[in-house]
């Protein structure tokens, strides 16, 4: 039996084009596809910045460097996500602070930000889960009273609305983080890429994509040197995107908006059919936001561990997302505490990730219902 997996990418002719003429180019690292690549998600979003760089989680580490992220600043993020949105802030010897999540959208809840504010709360991370866009404007308002940085993690939610404008255009916050890993929305192999409307911010995010080297006239501390001059004026890292997977970037951005369409017209399905099941709670998607659908996360109320298994023995390959990041052995070590969101490890007890991607065929949508009515019904 063939099983279907919760995610895959789509990759078609004339992405492999693209990518065969780019490696036909003279440019193998970064080149001018980088800067193209980088325009086309800046025009998309609607934001004036856009900084490619080699993963989602390397530009969640520029973002968090740029805001100034350092030794023992704190930084309030969700809990359920991929252990990168915290990772970031660890790398920056910040400290990551979990807010818990509303049970509704399983998102970051604002008010329980509000709890988790100090005098050493330098940012807030917000985390777009399964392509629903967090409560950005209340976050915002928080950000402002409080003078805090707002970095969205959008790794989920390229081609995601909130009250009309689209996520990635920094209309709510300093920078939005997105990833184009494989099972992502649109992909690079790995991938991912800083936007912002601020032009300091913006220049950080070069500076440390390229080792902190800069070669611009206007932002050399010495002036009026040799022609090869460069100067690194701080600690950064090799964090660039190739030529060659900007041409994919390029050529897969084009069908960002059938993607999203196909992903609704999927959910749309299972929820027609799960909204009236016992078993299970479906997702849902506020009134205010347009959801890009990255994962279905589910829950169910019986027995997940049996269910989990019953649906992965007939072919339907379940994910779970996520273990609460403060649960990892790593964080337990740091010192967080089980308990400290109470909302998330309720969610995580009966989350079970359904498949969704554009490429899924009306007869494997279809497998997958009649498979979870029989084993959820
Ligand atoms: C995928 C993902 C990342 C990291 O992106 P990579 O490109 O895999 O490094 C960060 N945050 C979230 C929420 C993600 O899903």
């Amino acid at each position: 039996m063939t099983s279907i997996p919760y995610a895959t990418q789509w990759i078609d002719d004339d992405d492999i084009a693209a990518v065969a003429a780019a490696l036909k180019s003279p440019y193998l690292t970064q080149g001018p596809l980088v800067e193209e690549f980088e325009k086309a998600v800046a025009d998309y979003c609607g934001v004036k910045y856009a900084v490619a760089m080699n993963s989602g989680t390397s530009a969640l580490h520029a973002a968090c460097h740029s805001a100034g992220i350092t030794k023992d600043d704190e930084v309030i993020t969700s809990p359920i996500t991929f252990v990168a949105s915290a990772n970031a802030v660890l790398y920056c010897g910040g400290r990551p602070v979990f807010a818990d999540v509303q049970e509704e959208t399983v998102n970051i809840d604002p008010g329980e930000i509000k709890k988790k504010i100090s005098s050493k709360t330098k940012a807030i991370i917000p985390v777009h889960f399964a392509g629903h866009p967090c409560d950005l404007e209340e976050i915002r308002d928080i950000a402002r009273e409080h003078k805090l940085f707002v970095i969205e993690d959008a790794a989920h939610a390229l081609g995601a609305e909130y009250k009309g404008s689209k996520i990635g255009s920094c209309k709510y916050s300093d920078m939005t983080v997105l990833s184009f890993h494989a099972v992502k929305h649109i992909t690079t192999g790995e991938g991912g890429m800083v936007t912002t409307n601020d032009k300091r911010l913006y220049q950080e995010l070069m500076m440390f994509r390229t080792h902190g080297i800069t070669r611009e006239a206007s932002l050399l501390e010495k002036k009026d040197e040799d022609p090869w001059y460069y100067e690194m004026q701080e600690l950064g890292y090799n964090y660039r995107l190739t030529d060659f997977q900007s041409a994919l970037g390029v050529s897969q951005l084009k069908k960002l908006d059938n993607f999203v369409s196909r992903r609704r017209e999927i959910v749309a399905q299972y929820h027609k059919t799960f909204s009236y099941l016992d078993g299970i709670i479906v997702p849902v998607e506020k009134s205010v936001v347009k959801s890009s659908w990255h994962i279905y996360p589910a829950r169910v109320s019986g027995d997940r561990r049996g269910i989990f298994d019953r649906l992965r023995g007939k072919g339907v390959g379940v994910n779970v997302h996520y273990i609460p990041v403060y649960l990892q052995p790593y964080y337990q070590k740091l010192g967080y505490k089980k308990g400290i969101c109470p909302n998330a490890e309720s969610y995580y007890a009966q989350a079970i990730t359904l498949p969704l991607f554009p490429k899924m065929s009306d007869k494997d949508v279809e497998s997958v219902i009649n498979i979870v009515k029989e084993v959820c019904g």
